[in-house]
C-alpha cells in the first residue's frame, strides 16, 4: 500500500468547515491539500449502505479524476436501540421542506425524530449511542485504505447548548456530563470520532 508524503492531496469534500478542519490536521505533516470544489471535481452520490461505502466512492472517485491520492470522510449517529440508526442517513433525517423559508436541514427536527423513535420502544430504552466517522484514502491505482474512528455516548432530552452542530446538543460523551454542544471546540476535537479517524491515519501514515 502506498503511504502518503509531503505533496498534493485532494480533499474529496465540497464543505468548506471540513476541508478547513482536515488542512489544519494535516499541515504539520507537509500535505498539500487540494479541495475537490477548487478542482471543480463532480460530487458522486453517496448511493452506499455503510460509511465505508460512502466515503470510499468520494475517494476513489476523486483520485481518478484528478490523478493524484484523494482522502473522503463520511460520518454520523448511530443509536444503539434503533440498530444503528439514522446511521449513514444521519444527514437526511434533518431534511425538511421548509425550514427559515424554504427547504434546508432542521436538526432541532432531526433530534427530535430520534427521541420520537426512542420514545415509542418505551421509557426503559438504553440510550447508548455513538458518533462514527470512516476516513477513506484513496489512490489513483485503485489502491485504498480505512481508518474508522468512534466517540461512544448517550442520547439526552431536551437539547442543550449552542456550540457545535448537527446532532451535538444531545449527544453526552462517555466520562462527561455536558453535551458536544457545551464543550468547548478544542475539547469536542480531542475526544471526536474525527480526531479517533485522524489518529488511526495518521498512527499508519505518519509514524
Ligand atoms: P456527512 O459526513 O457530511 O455525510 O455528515 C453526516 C451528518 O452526521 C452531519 O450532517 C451531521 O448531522 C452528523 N454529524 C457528523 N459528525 C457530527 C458531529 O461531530 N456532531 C454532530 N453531528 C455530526
Amino acid at each position: 500500500m502506498p503511504r502518503l508524503s509531503t505533496g498534493k492531496l485532494v480533499i474529496a469534500t465540497h464543505n468548506a468547515g471540513k476541508l478547513k478542519e482536515i488542512q489544519a490536521l494535516l499541515a504539520p505533516y507537509g500535505v498539500e491539500c487540494l479541495s475537490a470544489g477548487a478542482l471543480g471535481l463532480p460530487e458522486p452520490a453517496e448511493t452506499g449502505t455503510t460509511f465505508i461505502e460512502n466515503a470510499l466512492i468520494k475517494a476513489q472517485a476523486a483520485a481518478q479524476v484528478a490523478q493524484l491520492p484523494a482522502l473522503a470522510d463520511d460520518s454520523g449517529l448511530c443509536v444503539e436501540a434503533l440498530g444503528g440508526a439514522p446511521g449513514v442517513y444521519t444527514a437526511d433525517w434533518a431534511e425538511a421542506d421548509v425550514f427559515e423559508g424554504g427547504p434546508g436541514r432542521d436538526w432541532y427536527m432531526a433530534m427530535g425524530k430520534v427521541e420520537g423513535k426512542l420514545a415509542e420502544l418505551g421509557p426503559d430504552t438504553p440510550r447508548d449511542c455513538h458518533f462514527a466517522c470512516v476516513l477513506a484514502l484513496a489512490w489513483p491505482n485503485g489502491q485504498h485504505t480505512v481508518y474508522e474512528g468512534r466517540a461512544p455516548g448517550t442520547l439526552t432530552w431536551p437539547p442543550r447548548g449552542k456550540l457545535g452542530f448537527g446532532y451535538d446538543p444531545v449527544f453526552i460523551p462517555v466520562g462527561d456530563t455536558r453535551t458536544f454542544a457545551e464543550l468547548d471546540p478544542a475539547e469536542k476535537h480531542a475526544i471526536s470520532h474525527r480526531a479517533d479517524a485522524f489518529a488511526k491515519l495518521v498512527a499508519d501514515q505518519f509514524s
